[in-house]
C-alpha cells in the first residue's frame, strides 16, 4: 500500500478564527471546571462542632485534647510527657476502656534515625487501651505517638493523631461494640527512635498475633489527610480504605515517594514485624512549622483534624466488622483519588496497560500518517522535541528556587516556606510558560499532530519505565496516554472541522487533569519547594497530555507564509509571554508576601557542647550557610569527632564559655578478664548515670577496641563494627534514661586490656549557658532533634 502524500491539509483544521477561539474557550472552561472539581474534592471537610452527634467525630471535641496534650514540649522522659500520658490514660479510662501502660526499654527498629552509629534505645511508656470485640477475627490497632520533639509542643505532630484516637475511642464506645477487638496504642519516644512502637510490636501481648494498624500522623499543620503508606500486598486494605474512608485521598505513587524520603513513623516499626498489615495517614501541608516551637495547637487547621477523624473512625468501624483473616491479597493495588472516590485496579494490570499505551501511541502515529496528517519525519521530530519541555520545566523550577533561596537564604533550613502558595503557582506558571513557548516555536515546522503524538509517546514511554521501576506511579502517565490516543482516533475518524475532535481532545485533557492535577497539588507539600522541579515535571506532563487543547489557543494551524504567518506567530507567542510574566509576578508576590517576621521567623540551629574533662566548650550549628544570628556563635567548620554521640564528623563551630554542668558519671560495677592473659575476653559492667535531667545519654567505645557483645539494662543490643581508623567504634544512644542510670555490659575481644569510653548526655535549652543571648523577634528555632541541645561529654579510660 502506498502511503498518501503528506499534506498540510490536516494542520488546517478549524481554520475559521471565530469558531476556533470559541472552541478554545469552551475547552479551556471545561478543563478549568474539571480542575476546580478536583481541587474541591481534595479540600478538607468543615470541622464538626462540639455538639455533633455522639457517634460522630468532632474536631472541636478532639481539639480540647489537642490543647491538653500540646501545652508545651513533651519529649520522651520529660515531666511534661508524664503529664500528657496521665491525661491520655485518664481520658481512655473515663471511657470505660481497660487501659494499661507498657513500661519497658526498647531498641529502635532497624537503623532508622541515623543519629549515631550503634544501638539506639529508649525507656518507653506506651498507653494501651482495648475495646473488646463481640466475636473477634483479629485486632485493629489505632496508633499515634503522644510524645513530641524537644523543640516544639507538637500541636500537630502528633497531638493530631493522639487526639484523633481519643475522639475515635469515644465515638466507638458510644455506639454498638464492634465485632473485632479495637486496640488504641499511644506510643512513646516516636521522635527519639520509634522505640515505643517497636516495643509494642515486639513485646506487647496484644500485639502477639499482629493485626491491622492504622497509624495517624501530621507533618505540618494543614491540608488534606493523605493515606501515603501501606503494607505490602495492599489490594484488600486499599479496597476497605476506598469504601470506608469518607474522604479517601491516597495514591499508590505516594508509597514510592515516601520510601525515597528520609522520614519514618511508628508504622515502620510495625511493618518490621510479621503479622501486621495496615495504612499510614498524615496531613503534610504547612510543613514550615514541623518540629518547631510554632507547632502549637493554635497552628492546627481543624479541618485537617476533622478529615483525620472522619477517615480513622470510618476505617475503625469497617475494619472492626471485616473478617481480618482475609485481608492479605496476593498483590498491590494501583489507586488514586478522583472526585467522589478512589479508583483502584490490581498491579498485574499495570505493565499490560503501559505496553498497550505504547503500542496504541505507535498505532496512532501510523494512522495519522496514513490519513495524511503528518509524516514519519515529523513524528520523529515531534517525539524528539517533546523531550525538551519535559527536561526544561523541572530544571527551570529548580533554578527558580535556587534564585529565590539566594535572595532569601533562610529558606534553606525550612521544609517549605511559611506561605508557599505563590511560589507553587510560580512553578506551575513557569512549567506552562515553557510548554507553550516550546509549542509556539515548534508547531509550524513539526505540526500539531506530530507534536501531540510525540507528547503522548513520552507519556507512554514513561508509563512503561514507571511500570517496571515504580509500578504504583505508572497510572500517572499510562492512563492519560491511553485517553490521548482515544481522542486522536476520534479526531482522525471524524470530520476535522466538526465538533467531535474538540470534544474528544477536551475529554482526554480532562482525564489528564483528573489524574495528574492531584499529584501536582500533593507533591508540593510532600517534597517542599526545594524539589519543586518534580511537581513541574508532572505539570508539564499534564500539559503534554492536553496539547491538542493548547493547540486551540493558536489562531491558525501551521503552514502559512508571509504576513499571516508572522501574525500567527505573534499570537502564538502570547500565551507563553503571559505565562512567563505570571511566573515572574507570582515569584515576586511570593517574596513580598512570605517575609520572615516574628510570627514567621527565620530558622536557626544552635547547640552547645562541653567537654567536662578538659573544660572546653563550643557552640555548634548544623546550618550549612549560617544565618546572621547563628554567625554570632560559630565561625568555620569544626571537627566534632570527640562528640560521637552527636553523630556528625564536622559541624559549624565557635568557642564558648564553659558552663558549670556535670558530665554523666560512669562507674565500673565489675571488670573481669582484664588481666594480662590476652586469650581471655574482658567483660566490663558499667553504670552510666546522668547527673542532671537529660533527654538522652550516649556511650562510645574507642575504635581500637572490638566489642563482641553488649547488653543494656539486660537487653542484648547489636554492636556496630567500628569503621577502620575511626576514633570511636561501638556506641549506643539511650533516650529518656531513668534517673538511676543505665547498666551496660560490654564483652570485649581478647587483648582489650585498656580501653577508653566516652560518655555524653544531653538536655534541652541554652538559656542558662553563659554567653547565650535570646533570639530577637524574627529569629526562630529550626525543627531538628538537636536544636537547643546542651551536650556534656567526658572520657573515661578503663
Ligand atoms: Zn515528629
Amino acid at each position: 500500500m502506498g502511503a498518501p502524500p503528506p499534506t498540510r491539509a490536516a494542520d488546517r483544521a478549524l481554520t475559521r478564527p471565530r469558531r476556533r477561539s470559541l472552541a478554545a474557550l469552551a475547552a479551556l472552561a471545561a478543563l478549568l471546571a474539571v480542575g476546580g472539581t478536583v481541587a474541591y474534592d481534595l479540600d478538607t471537610p468543615d470541622p464538626a462542632p462540639a455538639d455533633a452527634p455522639a457517634d460522630a467525630f468532632s474536631a472541636e471535641r478532639a481539639y480540647q485534647n489537642v490543647q491538653a496534650i500540646a501545652d508545651r514540649p513533651h519529649p520522651a522522659g520529660s515531666p511534661a510527657n508524664d503529664q500528657v500520658r496521665a491525661h491520655v490514660e485518664t481520658v481512655l479510662r473515663g471511657l470505660g476502656l481497660e487501659t494499661t501502660v507498657q513500661d519497658t526499654v526498647a531498641e529502635e527498629a532497624g537503623q532508622l534515625s541515623g543519629a549515631a552509629a550503634g544501638a539506639t534505645l529508649a525507656r518507653v511508656r506506651n498507653v494501651v487501651a482495648r475495646l473488646p470485640g463481640t466475636a473477634p477475627t483479629g485486632k485493629v490497632f489505632l496508633v499515634a505517638h503522644y510524645d513530641s520533639v524537644q523543640s516544639g509542643p507538637g500541636g500537630n505532630d502528633d497531638a493530631a493523631g493522639t487526639s484523633t484516637i481519643l475522639e475515635v475511642a469515644r465515638a466507638l464506645t458510644a455506639g454498638p461494640r464492634p465485632r473485632n477487638d479495637v486496640v488504641f496504642v499511644l506510643t512513646d519516644a516516636e521522635e527519639a527512635c520509634l522505640c515505643g512502637a517497636s516495643a509494642f510490636a515486639a513485646d506487647h501481648p496484644l500485639a502477639a498475633d499482629g493485626g491491622v494498624v492504622l497509624n495517624l500522623e501530621a507533618r505540618g499543620s494543614t491540608g488534606p489527610v493523605i493515606m501515603f503508606e501501606t503494607s505490602r500486598d495492599n489490594a484488600k486494605l486499599v479496597d476497605v480504605f476506598g469504601r470506608a474512608a469518607p474522604h479517601p485521598v491516597g495514591t499508590s505513587f505516594a508509597v514510592e515517594i515516601y520510601r525515597a524520603l528520609p522520614n519514618d513513623t511508628d508504622f515502620t516499626a510495625f511493618l518490621d514485624r510479621a503479622g501486621f498489615v495496615g495504612l499510614n495517614s498524615a496531613y503534610i501541608d504547612g510543613g514550615a512549622i514541623y518540629h518547631t516551637p510554632l507547632d502549637t495547637p493554635a497552628a492546627m487547621d481543624r479541618a485537617s483534624l476533622q478529615q483525620h477523624g472522619d477517615n480513622a473512625l470510618g476505617l475503625a468501624r469497617e475494619f472492626g466488622r471485616t473478617d481480618l483473616t482475609a485481608l492479605r491479597s496476593g498483590h498491590d493495588a494501583t489507586y488514586f483519588p478522583v472526585p467522589g472516590g478512589l479508583v483502584r485496579y490490581p498491579s498485574w494490570l499495570v505493565l499490560p496497560l503501559a505496553l498497550a499505551a505504547l503500542v496504541a501511541v505507535a498505532a496512532l502515529g501510523w494512522l495519522a500518517r496514513r490519513r495524511g496528517r503528518t509524516t514519519y519525519g515529523r513524528l520523529a521530530a515531534g517525539f524528539g522535541l517533546a523531550l525538551v519541555p519535559i527536561v526544561a520545566a523541572p530544571l527551570a523550577a529548580q533554578l527558580l528556587w535556587a534564585g529565590i533561596t539566594a535572595v532569601r537564604p533562610g529558606y534553606a533550613e525550612l521544609l517549605d516556606p511559611y506561605r508557599p502558595t505563590w511560589y507553587r503557582l510560580a512553578v506551575v506558571a513557569l512549567a506552562a510558560a515553557i510548554l507553550v513557548a516550546w509549542y509556539a516555536l515548534t508547531r509550524r515546522r513539526v505540526g500539531p499532530a506530530a507534536l501531540a503524538i510525540g507528547g503522548l509517546g513520552w507519556l507512554a514511554v514513561l508509563g512503561v519505565v514507571l511500570a517496571l521501576l515504580v509500578p504504583g506511579g505508572a497510572y500517572l502517565t499510562t492512563l492519560p496516554a491511553l485517553a490521548g490516543v482515544a481522542a486522536g482516533l476520534v479526531a482522525l475518524g471524524t470530520r476535522i472541522d466538526g465538533p467531535w475532535p474538540v470534544v474528544a481532545v477536551t475529554l482526554a485533557g480532562a482525564v489528564a487533569v483528573v489524574i495528574l492535577l492531584p499529584i501536582v497539588v500533593l507533591l508540593f507539600p510532600a517534597l517542599g519547594m526545594a524539589m519543586g522541579g518534580v511537581a513541574a515535571l508532572f505539570a508539564v506532563l499534564l500539559g503534554l497530555a492536553a496539547l491538542p487543547v493548547v493547540d486551540l489557543l493558536h489562531p491558525e494551524a501551521g503552514g502559512q507564509r508571509g504576513m499571516v504567518a508572522a501574525r500567527a506567530r505573534r499570537a502564538g507567542a502570547l500565551p507563553a509571554v503571559a505565562a512567563g510574566l505570571a511566573a515572574a509576578v507570582f515569584a515576586g508576590v511570593g517574596l513580598s508576601v512570605d517575609r520572615f517576621d516574628a510570627a514567621h521567623p527565620v530558622p536557626t540551629h544552635l547547640m552547645y557542647a562541653l567537654d567536662a574533662g578538659t573544660g572546653q566548650a563550643r557552640w555548634l550549628s548544623r546550618e550549612t550557610a549560617p544565618q546572621p544570628w547563628t554567625d554570632g556563635y560559630v565561625d568555620g567548620v569544626t571537627e566534632v569527632g570527640d562528640f560521637p554521640g552527636l553523630g556528625d564528623a564536622e559541624l559549624r563551630g565557635g568557642p564558648a564559655q564553659a558552663a558549670n554542668v556535670p558530665a554523666p558519671k560512669l562507674e565500673v560495677l565489675a571488670d573481669s578478664g582484664s588481666g594480662s592473659g590476652s586469650a581471655e575476653q574482658r567483660t566490663l559492667r558499667v553504670r552510666l548515670t546522668p547527673q542532671r535531667p537529660v533527654r538522652l545519654a550516649t556511650l562510645h567505645v574507642d575504635g581500637a577496641t572490638v566489642v563482641e557483645s553488649a547488653t543494656v539494662n539486660g537487653r542484648r543490643v547489636d554492636g556496630a563494627r567500628p569503621a577502620d581508623g575511626a576514633a570511636w567504634g561501638f556506641g549506643l544512644v539511650f533516650h529518656a534514661p531513668p534517673p538511676e542510670g543505665i547498666e551496660i555490659t560490654l564483652v570485649l575481644a581478647p587483648g582489650s586490656r585498656s580501653t577508653t569510653l566516652r560518655a555524653m548526655d544531653a538536655s534541652d535549652g541554652l538559656d542558662a549557658i553563659p554567653g547565650f543571648r535570646p533570639r530577637p523577634p524574627g529569629v526562630g528555632v529550626v525543627g531538628s532533634h538537636s536544636s537547643e541541645m546542651l551536650a556534656v561529654a567526658r572520657t573515661y579510660p578503663l
